[in-house]
């Protein structure tokens, strides 16, 4: 009985010292990771909690700006998929999205001195490229680059009697379009850099691909997130705990310190502790600031990860016109998907308009008939981004009326809002990808994600964002997901 009663006594204790423990959060980073721990953590019962944020708003990788009658996205612009997407369907009750057509829609091929190539042999090849495309993404063949498997397999289509006659130069240049393409999707800079083994590991959302927030903006989405909508007096107030203008510059953590705090130094000489922290910065930041923002450094399968794993660059820029002079007699609008003469993309090169061959295409905009936007990949990005306005829009009207001169002459814009990723200090690039450098070490998202524990087996540096999910890395749900993954993590320790 005695010993019944100092087990229950003790098992009373270990619980009440939990509950009772200093519980403080600090989350560095209010991107859509960020804000969904805090979320969860809120609703566990957290109050003390701090998002140290290095810009000047919040949303990281969300970024819409109002442009034309509504909000147009910098930074993520699509739902992709609406079974499993956390976010689709925490919004979809309260929200009917639009959508992008992008699967159905053909592709307009269009040369760069203007002519317009047969378009049914185009499309067609375009299209066996595009099924191989997706047939890889559940290859589980260890080894093999992207680019590598796509051509065995291209190469199989093309030796069939349907295309062995086919021009070579037809297959050159749709090649070079699916290649724009997979940069685009990935955001990698090079398709053999793109490992099918690790992309088949992870998961895709059912449904449509392209659910658009209408006139709205991505933003919608955090309103959800945050509970300011659809009941505000629900609201979280997380906004309320944000610390604008905060750069991390180090964290101080100890492992063997079963009661200790972690410290967390700002630019500004500022610092802040607390006994769990959640990191969310990008994979791009913390590739070039890992060594020095972690004291003690991070080492073992992390460091290798954050080494390993890819980032690539997406760049794009919207135009809003008086009217809609690239609708050629009512027809509805494919977009362009522009292929280079080489001497056009070596006079391109010469007078210094470069930036113009990272284009992948120019699309119309769902729910805005004034807008063009231009979407580019690869590493041209960071020229695009060092170019400014003025030129990029000279450049771009040069661009437009020599693929489209049916558009000439082209007229001048009357607003710009364009994306500044791969060279901002912040985010260094647009998001992560599956490499082949993770395949051949071995190493993958969920090492990144793994906690560090102290003795006390208290997870007191947690890793949160989009590379650090295992299902949908590099995209939004993914970091929503990362981010409720993470702050559960730190739940759990007192429920245990
Ligand atoms: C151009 C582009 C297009 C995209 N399109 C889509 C799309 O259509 N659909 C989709 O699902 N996804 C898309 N994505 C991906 C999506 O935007 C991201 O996966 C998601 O927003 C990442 O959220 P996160 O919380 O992981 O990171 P972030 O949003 O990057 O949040 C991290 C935060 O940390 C802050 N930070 C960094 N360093 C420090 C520091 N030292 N101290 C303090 N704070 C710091 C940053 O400022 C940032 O606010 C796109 C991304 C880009 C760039």
């Amino acid at each position: 009985m005695w010993n019944c009663f100092i087990i229950v006594l003790s098992l009373f204790c270990i619980t009440a010292h939990s509950q009772t423990e200093d519980k403080s959060v600090i989350i560095i980073g209010s991107g859509l990771s960020g804000y969904a721990a805090a979320r969860r953590l809120i609703e566990n019962g957290f109050t003390d909690i701090k998002i140290l944020e290095a810009l000047d708003r919040t949303g990281g990788r969300i970024y819409s700006v109002p442009f034309s009658d509504g909000f147009v996205d910098l930074g993520a612009q699509w739902c992709h998929g609406q079974t499993g997407n956390i976010i689709y369907e925490m919004t979809s009750p309260h929200f009917a999205f639009g959508s992008t057509p992008f699967e159905t829609v053909d592709p307009y091929f269009r040369f760069s001195d203007g002519s317009l190539p047969e378009q049914d042999i185009y499309v067609k090849l375009y299209g066996e490229g595009y099924k191989i495309i997706h047939s890889i993404d559940r290859v589980t063949t260890p080894n093999v680059p992207f680019g590598d498997l796509f051509m065995q397999k291209f190469n199989a289509v093309l030796a069939t009697t349907t295309y062995q006659n086919i021009n070579p130069e037809v297959v050159k240049y749709v090649k070079a379009e699916l290649v724009k393409n997979v940069m685009g999707f990935f955001g990698a800079n090079s398709w053999n850099d793109i490992s099918p083994k690790v992309n088949n590991e992870e998961e895709k959302a059912g449904g449509d691909q392209h659910c658009t927030w209408k006139k709205q903006g991505f933003q919608t989405f955090i309103n959800y997130l945050t509970k300011k909508s659809p009941n505000p007096s629900e609201n979280l107030n997380i906004d309320a705990k944000v610390i604008l203008n905060k750069k991390v510059t180090n964290i101080q953590y100890n492992k063997d310190d079963a009661a200790g705090q972690v410290t967390v130094n700002c630019a500004d000489g500022t610092s802040y502790t607390a006994t769990h922290v959640i990191v969310t910065p990008s994979l791009g930041y913390l590739k070039a600031h890992y060594k020095t923002l972690f004291t003690p450094a991070l080492s073992g399968p992390k460091a290798v990860e954050i080494e390993s794993r890819g980032v690539g660059n997406l760049g794009k820029f919207f135009m809003k016109f008086a009217t809609p002079f690239w609708v050629l007699d009512n027809e509805p609008f494919l977009g362009i998907e522009g292929m280079w003469l080489d001497a056009d993309k070596q006079a391109a090169i010469a007078d210094g308009r470069e930036w113009l061959l990272g284009i992948v295409a120019v699309y119309g905009v769902e729910s805005f008939p004034d807008l063009l936007e231009v979407f580019l990949a690869g590493d041209y990005v960071g020229t695009f981004e060092n170019t400014d306005t003025e030129k990029v829009i000279a450049d771009i009207t040069w661009w437009l009326e020599k693929f489209a001169p049916y558009m000439k002459p082209v007229p001048r814009p009357l607003a710009v809002a364009r994306t500044k990723w791969m060279t901002h200090e912040f985010f260094l690039g647009s998001y992560s990808y599956p490499s082949m450098a993770e395949e051949q070490n071995n190493v993958r998202t969920s090492d990144l994600a793994a906690p560090i524990i102290n003795i006390d087996e208290k997870p007191i540096l947690l890793f949160a964002g989009e590379a650090t999910d295992s299902k949908f890395p590099s995209m939004a749900h993914g970091a929503v997901n990362s981010g409720f993954r993470a702050a559960t993590e730190i739940i759990e320790y007192y429920q245990a």
